[in-house]
């Protein structure tokens, strides 16, 4: 099926902002020095149908840094590249049920793999992207991403370097990982172009966008241009179903009942499949590291444009 008619859609989005725009709940990001600058009452909400229609309210145009959004578009990218059996065997595909840095996660797994939406994971599939050096694997991602945006995607040099300044503890994660032969080049340098990818710059807008792509298959609903096979597609939606809210993705999917990834600058991309994309933007954080608005603007939308999965009807 698809999304309800335009008209539902765009009064739903408004009601969402209305519903929300006044909870004063969690807290922004600071371990990331640059990210505390963020505007507690930023809020952007943008809903992409895999016709191509969007609807969107409030800061939905204010850019932030995609942080973890980027990882399931990484990943996907790498099992685009390298064909799904060799990512997946290299990765891990199973839920950690930790945090996104956990150290407990690598060693509590007999065989050192993670899922790509962790730290431990992702900087794994950075590792895998094709290139000959950390230039060209930086490249292969930041284009691949701006392809599921339909635009291009330009880094936030101020996060970039304020992550790279404090970033100790997933270069530790790296190492460890090389160590048990789990990372595919250089750790230093994979650290080094996940922080980039991490600082990529996006909007509310973008991640619906984005979103919208991975529930068409593949093809980006407003460029038409196909960013990877639709094969590949229901592989990423199934773990981050799975594990897209670090900890709490069980509470998630029990919620929402859709694939969704947080970001800790803020965003939460959710995916209907053969729907459409759902992108919020609201710094404030939960304990776990997601948006607090961005949950309850997704799950109130899940409910009232019928997305949930698990849903009969
Ligand atoms: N760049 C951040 C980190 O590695 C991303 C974490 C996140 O968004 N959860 O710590």
């Amino acid at each position: 099926g698809r999304l309800p008619a335009a008209a539902a859609v765009a009064a739903l989005v408004q009601e969402a902002h209305a519903r929300y725009r006044g909870v004063a709940d969690g807290k922004v990001a600071d371990y990331i020095p640059a990210l505390a600058k963020a505007r507690p009452d930023w809020f952007g909400i943008c809903v992409a149908g895999t016709g191509g229609a969007v609807h969107e309210v409030g800061e939905a145009a204010q850019a932030f840094s995609i942080q973890s959004i980027s990882k399931p578009f990484v990943f996907a990218l790498v099992c685009q590249a390298l064909g799904g059996g060799r990512a997946r065997e290299a990765v891990g595909v199973n839920a950690t049920g930790l945090p996104f840095n956990s150290v407990m996660a690598i060693e509590l797994n007999a065989d050192r793999t993670m899922n790509p939406m962790v730290n431990a994971g992702a900087i794994a599939t950075t590792s895998l992207a094709p290139g000959a050096n950390a230039e060209e694997r930086w490249r292969f991602i930041r284009e691949g991403l701006s392809r599921f945006a339909g635009r291009d995607l330009v880094m936030d040099e101020e996060v970039y370097a304020s992550e790279a300044a404090t970033n100790q503890r997933n270069q530790g994660i790296a190492r460890l990982l090389w160590g048990y032969g789990r990372m595919y080049s250089d750790p230093e340098e994979a650290t080094d172009v996940y922080t980039r990818q991490c600082a990529l710059n996006v909007t509310a807008h973008d991640l619906a966008v984005m979103g919208a792509t991975l529930a068409d298959g593949g093809v980006n609903p407003v460029t038409k241009e196909r960013v990877v096979d639709a094969e590949r597609c229901k592989r990423i939606l199934a773990v981050m179903a799975t594990a897209g809210l670090y900890e709490q993705s069980g509470d998630w999917l029990y919620e929402i009942g859709l694939p969704g990834k947080s970001g800790v600058a803020g965003g939460i991309v959710t995916i209907a499949p053969g729907k459409g994309g759902l992108g919020v933007f609201s710094p404030p954080l939960d304990e776990a590291g997601n948006s607090v608005r961005g949950q309850l603007v997704t799950r109130f939308l899940s409910e009232r444009l019928g997305l949930n999965l698990f849903a009969s009807q």
